[in-house]
């Protein structure tokens, strides 16, 4: 799938710098922060467009966002457009990358009478696989 055929299916309208975010998210190996994205992009957009499109493509659930703190937030792109299922993320303490586990679904948690979820987010910490074989 091309970033074109993305905004397509999300009928949005197709500009280069939405094009070229979703580039950058897509063939990433890692979830990425707004500056990092920012800083691959090809194209030199100044900040407001950047700005602009990158919310509209995270309104349109095209990229999520992956809080670790609040000085650590990542970017990926969507399940919904990855056809995967509601996924963990994995951020590892020594490197501090944030990567999404889509072969690690989210379990469901039983929760007290009363209380109702809608969504659930898991984030696990430790060492990533290239971290360790740093040891
Ligand atoms: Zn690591
Ligand atoms: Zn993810």
């Amino acid at each position: 799938m091309k970033p074109i055929d993305i905004l397509n299916k999300h009928d949005m309208k197709r500009t280069s710098c939405r094009e070229g975010i979703i580039e950058v998210v897509m063939t990433a190996s890692q979830a990425l922060s707004e500056n990092e994205i920012r800083e691959r992009l090809a194209g030199n957009y100044d900040r407001t467009t950047f700005y602009r499109s990158f919310k509209t493509l995270e309104e349109h659930n095209i990229i999520h966002k992956i809080v670790v703190n609040n000085q650590l937030v990542k970017y990926a792109l969507n399940n919904s457009v990855t056809h995967k299922n509601e996924h963990t993320h994995f951020f590892c303490n020594k490197c501090q990358s944030v990567k999404c586990m889509d072969d690690v679904p989210v379990q469901k948690y039983q929760l007290p009478d009363g209380y109702s979820d809608n969504k659930t987010e898991v984030l696990i910490k430790g060492t990533c696989a290239n971290c360790k074989t740093e040891e």
